[in-house]
Protein backbone atom coordinates (compact mmCIF):
# COMPACT_ATOMS: atom_id res chain seq x y z
CA UNK A 1 0.00 0.00 0.00
CA UNK A 2 1.27 3.51 -0.79
CA UNK A 3 2.37 5.57 2.17
CA UNK A 4 0.57 8.72 2.94
CA UNK A 5 3.64 10.61 3.60
CA UNK A 6 7.22 9.57 3.31
CA UNK A 7 10.13 11.57 4.71
CA UNK A 8 14.16 10.34 2.60
CA UNK A 9 17.18 12.01 4.79
CA UNK A 10 14.95 15.37 5.43
CA UNK A 11 17.55 17.99 6.76
CA UNK A 12 16.55 21.39 7.60
CA UNK A 13 19.00 23.89 8.87
CA UNK A 14 18.48 26.94 10.22
CA UNK A 15 22.09 28.63 9.81
CA UNK A 16 24.10 26.52 12.31
CA UNK A 17 20.63 25.39 13.94
CA UNK A 18 19.75 21.42 12.74
CA UNK A 19 16.16 21.48 12.93
CA UNK A 20 15.55 18.45 11.59
CA UNK A 21 18.72 16.23 11.02
CA UNK A 22 18.36 13.38 8.44
CA UNK A 23 15.00 12.24 8.97
CA UNK A 24 13.67 8.88 7.62
CA UNK A 25 10.16 8.16 8.27
CA UNK A 26 7.09 6.37 6.24
CA UNK A 27 3.60 7.23 7.87
CA UNK A 28 0.61 4.83 6.39
CA UNK A 29 -2.67 5.41 5.39
CA UNK A 30 -5.06 5.94 7.74
CA UNK A 31 -2.61 5.68 10.75
CA UNK A 32 -2.65 7.60 13.87
CA UNK A 33 1.22 8.72 14.22
CA UNK A 34 2.37 10.62 16.87
CA UNK A 35 5.69 12.89 16.77
CA UNK A 36 7.03 12.65 20.69
CA UNK A 37 9.74 14.53 21.60
CA UNK A 38 10.98 17.62 24.10
CA UNK A 39 10.34 21.19 23.61
CA UNK A 40 12.84 22.28 20.36
CA UNK A 41 13.53 18.85 19.17
CA UNK A 42 11.84 19.67 15.81
CA UNK A 43 8.39 18.57 15.54
CA UNK A 44 6.69 21.50 14.96
CA UNK A 45 9.40 22.34 11.85
CA UNK A 46 8.55 18.36 10.87
CA UNK A 47 4.89 19.26 10.66
CA UNK A 48 5.70 22.51 8.70
CA UNK A 49 8.17 20.38 6.48
CA UNK A 50 5.36 18.10 5.42
CA UNK A 51 2.82 21.04 5.03
CA UNK A 52 4.80 22.54 2.90
CA UNK A 53 5.45 25.68 4.60
CA UNK A 54 8.98 25.04 4.53
CA UNK A 55 11.51 23.21 2.54
CA UNK A 56 13.62 20.89 3.35
CA UNK A 57 17.51 21.61 2.81
CA UNK A 58 18.18 18.26 1.98
CA UNK A 59 16.38 15.47 1.15
CA UNK A 60 12.90 14.99 -0.30
CA UNK A 61 9.27 14.38 0.67
CA UNK A 62 6.26 12.37 -0.85
CA UNK A 63 2.76 12.67 -0.52
CA UNK A 64 0.82 9.30 -1.44
CA UNK A 65 3.57 7.86 -3.39
CA UNK A 66 4.37 11.76 -5.45
CA UNK A 67 7.09 13.87 -5.13
CA UNK A 68 5.87 17.05 -3.11
CA UNK A 69 9.09 19.14 -3.37
CA UNK A 70 7.71 22.78 -5.04
CA UNK A 71 3.98 22.00 -4.40
CA UNK A 72 2.82 24.43 -2.21
CA UNK A 73 0.75 23.97 1.20
CA UNK A 74 -2.42 24.19 -0.59
CA UNK A 75 -2.15 21.71 -3.40
CA UNK A 76 -0.99 18.78 -0.95
CA UNK A 77 -3.85 17.53 0.32
CA UNK A 78 -3.14 18.10 3.81
CA UNK A 79 -4.57 20.11 6.49
CA UNK A 80 -2.94 21.43 9.82
CA UNK A 81 -4.50 22.38 13.04
CA UNK A 82 -2.26 24.87 14.35
CA UNK A 83 -0.92 24.82 18.38
CA UNK A 84 -2.74 28.32 18.76
CA UNK A 85 -6.30 27.71 16.91
CA UNK A 86 -5.68 30.89 15.27
CA UNK A 87 -9.88 31.68 15.22
CA UNK A 88 -10.61 34.87 13.54
CA UNK A 89 -12.58 36.85 16.05
CA UNK A 90 -14.82 39.06 13.88
CA UNK A 91 -15.88 36.21 11.97
CA UNK A 92 -18.73 33.93 13.75
CA UNK A 93 -18.16 29.92 13.91
CA UNK A 94 -19.54 29.01 10.31
CA UNK A 95 -17.85 31.27 8.59
CA UNK A 96 -13.91 30.58 10.44
CA UNK A 97 -15.02 26.80 9.49
CA UNK A 98 -16.06 27.90 5.53
CA UNK A 99 -13.63 30.25 5.40
CA UNK A 100 -11.01 27.89 3.13
CA UNK A 101 -13.73 27.32 0.99
CA UNK A 102 -14.55 30.53 0.64
CA UNK A 103 -11.12 31.40 -0.43
CA UNK A 104 -11.81 28.59 -3.16
CA UNK A 105 -14.89 30.35 -4.20
CA UNK A 106 -17.38 27.76 -3.59
CA UNK A 107 -20.57 28.97 -3.22
CA UNK A 108 -21.58 30.39 -0.38
CA UNK A 109 -25.12 27.95 0.18
CA UNK A 110 -22.65 25.32 -0.97
CA UNK A 111 -19.66 26.15 1.59
CA UNK A 112 -21.83 26.54 4.49
CA UNK A 113 -23.23 22.93 4.02
CA UNK A 114 -19.86 21.80 4.33
CA UNK A 115 -19.02 23.71 6.98
CA UNK A 116 -22.46 22.87 9.21
CA UNK A 117 -21.45 19.00 8.15
CA UNK A 118 -18.16 19.21 9.47
CA UNK A 119 -19.11 20.71 12.58
CA UNK A 120 -21.18 17.89 13.05
CA UNK A 121 -18.33 16.06 13.14
CA UNK A 122 -16.90 17.95 16.00
CA UNK A 123 -20.12 17.52 17.73
CA UNK A 124 -20.61 21.27 17.41
CA UNK A 125 -24.13 21.29 15.33
CA UNK A 126 -25.94 24.86 15.65
CA UNK A 127 -23.04 26.44 17.00
CA UNK A 128 -22.29 28.28 13.86
CA UNK A 129 -23.97 31.74 14.63
CA UNK A 130 -21.96 32.19 17.99
CA UNK A 131 -17.93 33.80 17.63
CA UNK A 132 -15.33 32.59 18.94
CA UNK A 133 -14.84 34.62 21.86
CA UNK A 134 -18.91 33.02 22.75
CA UNK A 135 -17.05 29.89 23.16
CA UNK A 136 -15.26 27.43 25.73
CA UNK A 137 -11.33 26.74 24.89
CA UNK A 138 -12.55 23.35 23.92
CA UNK A 139 -15.07 24.49 21.44
CA UNK A 140 -12.46 26.50 19.86
CA UNK A 141 -10.52 23.61 19.29
CA UNK A 142 -13.10 21.98 17.99
CA UNK A 143 -14.06 24.48 15.71
CA UNK A 144 -10.33 24.85 14.38
CA UNK A 145 -10.09 20.93 13.75
CA UNK A 146 -13.81 21.60 12.16
CA UNK A 147 -11.97 24.37 10.30
CA UNK A 148 -9.14 21.71 8.96
CA UNK A 149 -11.68 19.30 8.19
CA UNK A 150 -14.13 20.88 6.05
CA UNK A 151 -11.47 20.61 3.40
CA UNK A 152 -11.94 16.64 3.36
CA UNK A 153 -7.77 16.40 4.00
CA UNK A 154 -6.59 13.10 3.33
CA UNK A 155 -3.53 13.69 6.12
CA UNK A 156 -4.40 15.96 9.38
CA UNK A 157 -1.24 17.45 10.98
CA UNK A 158 -2.44 18.54 14.66
CA UNK A 159 0.38 20.63 16.76
CA UNK A 160 -0.14 20.15 20.16
CA UNK A 161 -3.93 20.48 19.37
CA UNK A 162 -4.77 20.02 23.40
CA UNK A 163 -1.80 21.77 24.76
CA UNK A 164 -3.71 24.73 26.29
CA UNK A 165 -6.88 22.91 27.71
CA UNK A 166 -6.75 21.40 31.49
CA UNK A 167 -6.23 17.97 32.00
CA UNK A 168 -9.99 16.88 32.54
CA UNK A 169 -11.01 18.35 28.82
CA UNK A 170 -8.11 17.22 27.46
CA UNK A 171 -8.72 13.81 28.28
CA UNK A 172 -11.95 13.66 26.93
CA UNK A 173 -10.65 15.42 23.56
CA UNK A 174 -8.20 12.69 23.38
CA UNK A 175 -10.21 10.14 23.22
CA UNK A 176 -12.89 12.03 20.76
CA UNK A 177 -10.07 13.12 18.58
CA UNK A 178 -8.84 9.59 18.63
CA UNK A 179 -12.79 7.60 17.46
CA UNK A 180 -12.48 10.52 14.98
CA UNK A 181 -10.16 9.62 13.66
CA UNK A 182 -11.11 5.96 13.01
CA UNK A 183 -14.33 6.48 11.83
CA UNK A 184 -13.00 9.35 9.06
CA UNK A 185 -9.90 6.91 8.46
CA UNK A 186 -7.78 9.90 7.84
CA UNK A 187 -4.17 9.88 8.61
CA UNK A 188 -3.48 11.80 11.37
CA UNK A 189 0.13 12.89 12.17
CA UNK A 190 -0.13 14.08 15.39
CA UNK A 191 2.66 16.15 17.64
CA UNK A 192 3.04 16.12 21.57
CA UNK A 193 5.48 16.42 23.81
CA UNK A 194 3.38 15.09 26.41
CA UNK A 195 4.44 10.78 26.57
CA UNK A 196 1.02 9.45 28.11
CA UNK A 197 -0.85 11.24 25.49
CA UNK A 198 1.43 9.70 21.96
CA UNK A 199 1.26 6.58 23.66
CA UNK A 200 -2.62 6.04 24.58
CA UNK A 201 -3.73 7.82 21.11
CA UNK A 202 -1.28 6.93 18.48
CA UNK A 203 -0.65 3.52 16.72
CA UNK A 204 2.93 4.61 16.26
CA UNK A 205 5.01 6.81 17.74
CA UNK A 206 8.56 8.70 16.61
CA UNK A 207 10.36 10.36 19.29
CA UNK A 208 12.51 12.90 18.41
CA UNK A 209 15.81 14.56 19.98
CA UNK A 210 17.95 16.85 18.50
CA UNK A 211 16.45 17.49 15.35
CA UNK A 212 16.47 13.14 15.06
CA UNK A 213 14.32 10.43 15.02
CA UNK A 214 15.92 8.23 17.83
CA UNK A 215 12.93 5.29 17.67
CA UNK A 216 9.66 4.52 15.96
CA UNK A 217 7.34 2.19 17.20
CA UNK A 218 4.22 1.01 18.59
CA UNK A 219 3.30 2.40 22.03
CA UNK A 220 4.19 -0.59 23.39
CA UNK A 221 7.84 -1.09 21.48
CA UNK A 222 8.55 2.18 22.53
CA UNK A 223 7.36 1.91 26.03
CA UNK A 224 8.82 -1.76 26.86
CA UNK A 225 12.18 -2.07 24.66
CA UNK A 226 13.32 1.47 24.69
CA UNK A 227 16.86 1.83 22.07
CA UNK A 228 18.30 3.89 24.00
CA UNK A 229 18.93 6.01 27.53
CA UNK A 230 16.94 9.09 26.01
CA UNK A 231 13.94 7.13 25.07
CA UNK A 232 13.83 5.40 28.17
CA UNK A 233 14.05 8.32 30.34
CA UNK A 234 11.66 10.40 28.30
CA UNK A 235 9.05 7.61 27.78
CA UNK A 236 7.51 6.63 30.99
CA UNK A 237 9.54 6.40 34.43
CA UNK A 238 12.05 4.47 33.96
CA UNK A 239 14.84 3.37 35.44
CA UNK A 240 18.21 3.39 33.56
CA UNK A 241 21.19 1.50 34.93
CA UNK A 242 24.86 2.07 33.61
CA UNK A 243 26.88 -0.95 32.70
CA UNK A 244 28.59 -1.83 35.69
CA UNK A 245 25.40 -1.96 37.15
CA UNK A 246 23.63 -4.27 34.48
CA UNK A 247 27.05 -6.28 34.51
CA UNK A 248 26.28 -7.32 38.22
CA UNK A 249 23.15 -8.40 37.68
CA UNK A 250 23.38 -10.38 34.44
CA UNK A 251 26.84 -10.52 33.27
CA UNK A 252 26.94 -8.32 30.41
CA UNK A 253 28.19 -4.48 30.08
CA UNK A 254 25.04 -2.97 28.35
CA UNK A 255 23.21 0.21 29.37
CA UNK A 256 19.84 -1.12 30.89
CA UNK A 257 16.59 0.08 31.57
CA UNK A 258 13.96 -1.05 34.54
CA UNK A 259 10.45 0.56 34.42
CA UNK A 260 9.82 2.04 38.07
CA UNK A 261 6.41 -0.35 38.29
CA UNK A 262 8.25 -3.22 37.67
CA UNK A 263 10.39 -3.08 40.90
CA UNK A 264 9.45 -4.58 44.23
CA UNK A 265 10.65 -4.50 47.35
CA UNK A 266 12.64 -7.54 48.33
CA UNK A 267 14.23 -8.50 51.90
CA UNK A 268 17.76 -6.95 51.65
CA UNK A 269 20.06 -10.25 52.38
CA UNK A 270 19.79 -12.36 49.48
CA UNK A 271 19.00 -9.14 46.86
CA UNK A 272 21.25 -8.77 43.84
CA UNK A 273 19.82 -4.82 44.32
CA UNK A 274 19.54 -3.24 47.90
CA UNK A 275 19.48 0.47 49.29
CA UNK A 276 18.24 3.18 50.88
CA UNK A 277 15.09 5.03 50.63
CA UNK A 278 15.13 8.56 49.82
CA UNK A 279 12.23 9.50 48.89
CA UNK A 280 8.46 8.81 49.22
CA UNK A 281 5.77 10.14 47.60
CA UNK A 282 2.03 9.41 47.96
CA UNK A 283 0.33 9.22 44.54
CA UNK A 284 -3.20 7.69 45.32
CA UNK A 285 -3.55 4.08 44.20
CA UNK A 286 0.66 4.19 44.07
CA UNK A 287 3.49 5.29 45.88
CA UNK A 288 6.28 6.58 44.51
CA UNK A 289 9.92 5.69 46.36
CA UNK A 290 13.39 6.75 45.64
CA UNK A 291 16.01 4.44 46.92
CA UNK A 292 19.65 5.00 46.79
CA UNK A 293 21.66 1.86 45.21
CA UNK A 294 25.27 3.78 45.80
CA UNK A 295 25.97 6.73 43.42
CA UNK A 296 22.39 6.24 41.57
CA UNK A 297 18.45 6.08 42.73
CA UNK A 298 16.26 3.29 41.46
CA UNK A 299 12.52 4.35 41.94
CA UNK A 300 10.01 1.94 42.52
CA UNK A 301 5.92 2.70 41.87
CA UNK A 302 4.24 0.50 44.10
CA UNK A 303 0.53 -0.18 44.89
CA UNK A 304 -0.22 2.01 48.14
CA UNK A 305 -2.28 -0.69 50.05
CA UNK A 306 0.81 -2.06 51.25
CA UNK A 307 3.15 -1.24 54.28
CA UNK A 308 5.82 0.88 53.03
CA UNK A 309 9.22 1.49 54.29
CA UNK A 310 9.82 5.28 55.39
CA UNK A 311 12.95 7.51 53.83
CA UNK A 312 15.83 6.47 55.67
CA UNK A 313 15.03 2.66 56.09
CA UNK A 314 16.95 -0.35 53.71
CA UNK A 315 15.67 -2.51 51.46
CA UNK A 316 16.42 -4.83 49.14
CA UNK A 317 14.85 -4.70 45.38
CA UNK A 318 13.84 -7.44 43.60
CA UNK A 319 11.68 -7.28 39.76
CA UNK A 320 11.21 -10.13 37.17
CA UNK A 321 13.67 -11.32 35.03
CA UNK A 322 12.15 -10.49 31.61
CA UNK A 323 11.78 -6.96 33.34
CA UNK A 324 15.26 -5.37 32.71
CA UNK A 325 15.37 -3.92 29.27
CA UNK A 326 18.83 -4.54 27.98
CA UNK A 327 19.87 -1.01 25.01
CA UNK A 328 21.32 -0.60 21.97
CA UNK A 329 23.03 2.33 22.11
CA UNK A 330 23.53 4.84 24.54
CA UNK A 331 22.79 7.78 23.18
P1 LIG B 1 9.59 21.62 18.69
O1 LIG B 1 8.33 21.82 17.90
O2 LIG B 1 9.94 20.18 18.87
O3 LIG B 1 9.56 22.35 19.99
P2 LIG B 1 10.85 23.22 16.61
O4 LIG B 1 10.70 22.44 15.36
O5 LIG B 1 9.93 24.35 16.82
O6 LIG B 1 10.82 22.21 17.85
O7 LIG B 1 12.34 23.78 16.69
C1 LIG B 1 13.50 22.98 16.50
C2 LIG B 1 14.73 23.87 16.56
O8 LIG B 1 14.77 24.71 15.43
C3 LIG B 1 14.77 24.78 17.78
O9 LIG B 1 16.11 24.90 18.18
C4 LIG B 1 14.25 26.10 17.21
O10 LIG B 1 14.74 27.18 17.95
C5 LIG B 1 14.81 26.08 15.80
N1 LIG B 1 13.96 26.82 14.85
C6 LIG B 1 12.68 26.51 14.47
N2 LIG B 1 12.22 27.39 13.56
C7 LIG B 1 13.22 28.29 13.35
C8 LIG B 1 13.37 29.43 12.52
N3 LIG B 1 12.40 29.84 11.69
N4 LIG B 1 14.56 30.09 12.56
C9 LIG B 1 15.55 29.67 13.37
N5 LIG B 1 15.48 28.60 14.17
C10 LIG B 1 14.35 27.90 14.17
MG1 LIG C 1 6.55 22.82 18.48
Amino acid sequence: MTAAVCLRNVSRHFGVIKAMDEVNLTIASGEFFAMLGPSGSGKTTCLRVIAGFEQPTHGHIEIFGEDATGVPPYRRNVNTVFQDYALFPHLNVLDNVAYSLMLKKAPRAERHKAAEAALDMVKLAGYGTRRPSELSGGQRQRVALARALVNRPKVLLLDEPLGALDLKLRESMQEELKSLQKALGITFIFVTHDQGEALSMADRVAVFSGGRVIQVGTPEEIYARPNSRFVADFVGSSNVLNPDQVSALTGERRWGSLRSESVRLAPEAGSALAGTVTTKNYLGATTRLGIDIGGSSIHALLPSGQELPDIGARTGLAFERGALHLMEAEQ
